[in-house]
This record gives structure tokens, sequence and C-alpha cells, in this order.
């Protein structure tokens, strides 16, 4: 027998009409590409939203679709976001940080009709508009007439003006319903190895998604929090935060391009935030400037970190020297993107700073609805001990189940499993700790070395800013750890120094048998060391010594 419970599929706008009903005068604030502050508020969203489909409508889009954005955190992509996915068509947001060759590639494999891209970019199309002519039809700027740039497009494509085309329509549309599975979104792998793989996000796991991070043990998202999201609405929907945010009608800032630490502090206090999100660069980047000019964050008492490991750097300095607290969380592209969250449980509450700062480290516990498990090489389970590591596999409402373009479960395994390609430990509490990337682990005479337990402690000595770990082939133990370390600026760093830290920390068969210092590390397109590059250039470091 059925339940007797109405049946309404979660449509993503209804997350906005929801927010322009009950929320309607909750702020949405951009900081534009001119550096000035456009402010509206939810029930502004949602009537330029459906005046954006009559648009879309107009230039020919239908359902399943796919429209690309190029663009920065701003109030015009928010609008993309909710009209594409409203109207029941895709909407695909394309990383601009990734190389040239590769967003031709995306653009061309997603099939995007239209292309909604911030004046920031309008080299970038010129560049690739030849190209992706046979896809592209029309290429929208997302400005207004005055501010209308040069762009050179192929024969057969139109440029269009964002704000002209806005003016011309008209807010008569309503939104429809439809199958709650129906894909609403897309998002590509930034793809460190191979070409980009598509992940297609549908308006259930969208709604999902949202409602599991606003939880407080997650983001703690409510009417009268004041967010802002430095991940990029360009990928993975900057962590589920422009849904969460209309859920809960809190106020939304968008910082559109300057991101570094004195605008990003400017913004923060201006904007009175509570909660900002981002990648740890970027809170190294803030870190430093607020040391360096005494600045002081007045109203943000929590930081999310994520993306990669949090170095123990930040969590103590934001939190012994400015009172705010530095969160991590977990996740993936294939995961929505958030996967674990590290909220403290009761058996955390007698931690000493230091152990609560260690504590911290770890990526966290999975968020109610997903399922995790470690399991070794031959995929039997391994116990959650917090020391044994193996392969990281999850499965949930709000992970990938194929790529685009891909049979549905072709990513899985015979059990509906997903491998993330994540190392981790669980805990007896159930507190994951990444230990590696699979292809980033050290196999040194049988045995597993983490990387990233080596580069966090390298990162704590105080002349280094950067650390990688990478294999390096070695006659004897078939790989052995090599450290690369770039010094903080204006510091030298004494290799032996970094070892007799590591000293003590680790096994003794942990240590590097070399610490080389760099100038820089390479990074891919979303921040990420680019350990593929580093392998290349030193796998032959240990036989050539
Ligand atoms: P990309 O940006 O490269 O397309 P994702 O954003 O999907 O890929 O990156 C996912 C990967 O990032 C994870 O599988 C994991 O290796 C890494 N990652 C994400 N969050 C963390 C974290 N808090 N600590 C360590 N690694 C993380």
């Amino acid at each position: 027998m059925l339940g007797l419970m109405q049946s309404q599929g979660l449509m993503i706008s209804s997350i906005l009409t929801h927010a322009a009903r009950h929320h309607g005068a909750a702020e949405v604030v951009s900081r534009t590409h001119e550096n000035t502050t456009h402010r509206y508020t939810w029930a502004g969203v949602e009537r330029r939203s459906r005046r954006l489909v009559k648009v879309l409508l107009a230039h020919g889009v239908e359902r399943q679709d796919r429209v690309g954005t190029l663009a920065w955190n701003g109030y015009r992509h928010l609008e993309v976001y909710y009209a594409s996915s409203g109207m029941e068509a895709i909407v695909h947001t394309i990383n601009p940080r990734l190389h040239p060759d590769d967003i031709a590639y995306i653009i061309n494999h997603a099939a995007d009709k239209i292309l909604f891209v911030d004046l920031s970019f309008a080299p970038l199309i010129s560049l690739i508009a030849a190209r992706i002519a046979d896809t592209v039809k029309t290429v929208v700027m997302l400005t207004d007439t005055a501010n209308m740039p040069e762009v050179t497009l192929a024969p057969g494509m139109t440029l269009a003006c964002y704000e002209q085309l806005m003016d011309a329509a008209d807010e008569d549309y309503v939104w429809p319903r439809f199958d709650e599975n129906t894909a609403a979104s897309l998002c590509y792998t930034s793809g460190t190895t191979g070409r980009p793989k598509g992940v297609l996000y549908s308006h259930r796991s969208t709604w999902l998604h949202a409602y599991a991070v606003s939880m407080p043990d997650v983001l703690d998202i409510r009417a009268t929090s004041r967010i802002l999201p430095v991940v990029p609405m360009f990928h993975v929907n900057a962590w589920g935060t422009p849904y969460a945010t209309a859920l809960a009608g809190a106020a939304l800032i968008l910082p559109g391009r300057h991101l570094d630490g004195a605008s990003m502090a400017g913004l923060l206090n201006a904007e009175r935030v509570t909660f900002t999100s981002g990648v740890p660069t970027v809170w190294l980047g803030l870190l430093q400037h607020l040391r360096s000019s005494g600045q002081r964050l007045e109203t943000v008492t929590r930081i999310m970190t994520g993306g990669s490991a949090a170095p123990p750097l930040l969590i103590e300095a934001f939190r012994d020297e400015y009172g705010i607290r530095f969160e991590q969380g977990w996740g993936m592209t294939e995961l929505s993107p958030v996967g674990t969250f590290n909220a403290p449980k009761p058996a955390q509450a007698g931690l000493t700073r230091d152990e609560a700062a260690r504590h911290m480290l770890k990526q966290g516990r999975i968020l109610p609805g997903l399922d995790m498990k470690i399991v070794d090489g031959d995929g039997r389970e391994l116990p959650w001990d917090g020391v044994a590591f193996g392969d990281l596999k999850v499965r949930g409402p709000w992970v990938a189940s194929a790529y685009f373009g891909e049979e549905p479960g072709a990513a899985l395994d015979k059990d509906g499993w997903f491998a993330t390609g994540d190392v981790a430990t669980i805990d007896p509490d159930g507190f994951m700790e990444i230990t590696d990337r699979s292809k980033d682990v050290i196999k040194s005479g049988g045995e597993w070395i983490s990387s990233i337990t080596l580069e966090n402690l390298a990162v704590s000595h105080p002349d280094v800013m950067e650390a990688a770990v990478i294999a390096a082939a070695h006659p004897k133990w078939d790989e052995r750890p090599l450290l690369l370390v770039v010094p903080l600026p204006g510091h030298t760093v004494d290799p032996a120094s970094v070892l007799a830290l590591l000293e003590g920390k680790v096994a003794k068969w942990w240590l590097p048998d070399e610490v080389v210092v760099v100038d820089e590390l390479p990074h891919t397109a979303t921040g990420k060391l680019l350990k593929t590059s580093l392998r290349t250039r030193y796998k032959d470091h240990y036989l050539k010594a």
C-alpha cells in the first residue's frame, strides 16, 4: 500500500518561489564587474528569472537544451541558474580556468545552444569562437548596452546583450511542473587526467543536497545568515549555496571576480557576512592580508574550507587570532559536491585545544542520506579504527550514477557504490580522514604512505608556504616519498630542518628521503596541486641520485 501523502515533485523553481514568497525581502548582493554593488531581493531574483525564461524561449531554447555559462558569482549568473533549470532546460556551468582547448571540448560535448558570458571572458570567447560555432548559436554578454565589449564571433553566431534582451522581454510565465528526476544542471570535472567528464544533476538531487547542506551540523543556514560563497558558481554549483540560501531565505552575497585577501575582507565586513565558503588558497590569501594590515573580520563567525586538505595553520590561526571557527568539508563534483562535514559529536567535548585542532584536520562525518565505506585492494570492507586506510566508496541520492553520455549506473560497482578515487581512514566515531588520492599514495615496499599527512606536517614549518609529496621511483623500495617545498615570501627553507620537524611524528620509514626546495608548485584549474606533472618531472629523482 502506498502512503496517502501528496507527492509533489522537488522542482528547483519551487526553491526560488519559496524564497520569493516567504523571504521576498531577503537580500541578494553582488559585486559587479565594475566593482560597484548591486542589491536586490529573492523576490527580484524570481521575477527576473521568469523574464529570463522568456528570453531563452525567444532564442529557441527547448526542454533539456543546454545553456552554458562562463561567469563569476553574480546576480545575472544566479538568474541563468534558476531560469534554465526552472523551464526544464539544463544550466551548464563551465570552469573558465580550464585550458581553452578543454573549454571548447566541453562546450561541444555538452552541445550548449546558447552561452551566457561575463565581460572578463570576452577574449576567451573570441579565441574559441571558431571551434564552437557548430554548437553555439548565441553568445549573450552578461552586461548592459553601455558596457558591451568587443567580441569576435564566427559566421552564423549571434552576439547579444543581457540587459537589452531582458528589457525587451516580459515576466508573464508560470513555472512548469515535471518529473523531479529530470536533469537540471551539468558540471564537468576538471579532469587532471584524461578529458573532463560531465556530471548531470537532477532537480531531486539538487533539492536533497540543498536540504542536507543546510543542516546545523553542516552549513547551518538560517534566515538570519548572511552567506558569501567564494567557491565559484562555475564549478559544482558553489557547493549548493545558491539553492540552500534560497531555501532558508538567507542573504546571499556574490563576490564577483576580485577574490584577493583585501577585497574579500572589505566585502565580508561591508556586507556583514556571517559565513563564507571556499578553498584553502583563498583563506591563505585572506589570512595574509589580515595579518599584514591588522584588519579584523567583524561579523564572520565561521569559515568553511574544502576542495583540498585544510592546512593546520589556517585552523589554528583563524581560531586563535580571530575567534573564527574554520571548518572542513569534503566532496567532489560527482557528489553535488558535499559528502562529509566535520562537526563535533559529544565525544569531542573534552578535547584540548591542540587535540581539537588535530581533530579538525579530518574531513568529517557523512551527510545524512549518503553512506560511505573504505575497502582494501580486494574490495573487502576495512574497520573503522582510524588507522586502516583504503579506497573510499560512497552512495546516495546526490551521488552520480554515470557521466554525461553514459548509461545510468555506468560509474558504479555491482552493489551500487561509487569509488571516489580517494584513500581514507574512518575512526570509531565515523569521522573520515583523507590520506591520499588513490593515484598519489606512495607504495613503498608494499606498504602505503600518505602524501597528505606528510604535506600537512611540512606546511607547519615556519618557513614553508606550500608542500607536495610525490612518489619517486626507487631501486629497492619501488617508490619512496619525495618532498617538494615552496618557501614563504622572504624566507629560505633549510631542508634538514623540515625533516627534523617530521621526525617522531610519523613512522620512520614514512620520512621522505629528500626535501627539494622549489619556487612554485603547479595547480589545476580548481586550485589543487597538479601532482601528475610533478610526478612526470621528478619520478626518476632517486634513480638519478
Ligand atoms: P575537480 O575540481 O578537480 O574537478 P572535484 O572538485 O570534484 O574535482 O575534486 C574532488 C576531490 O578533491 C576529492 O576527490 C578529493 O581528492 C579532493 N578534496 C575535496 N575536498 C577535500 C578535503 N576537504 N580534503 C582533502 N581533499 C579534498
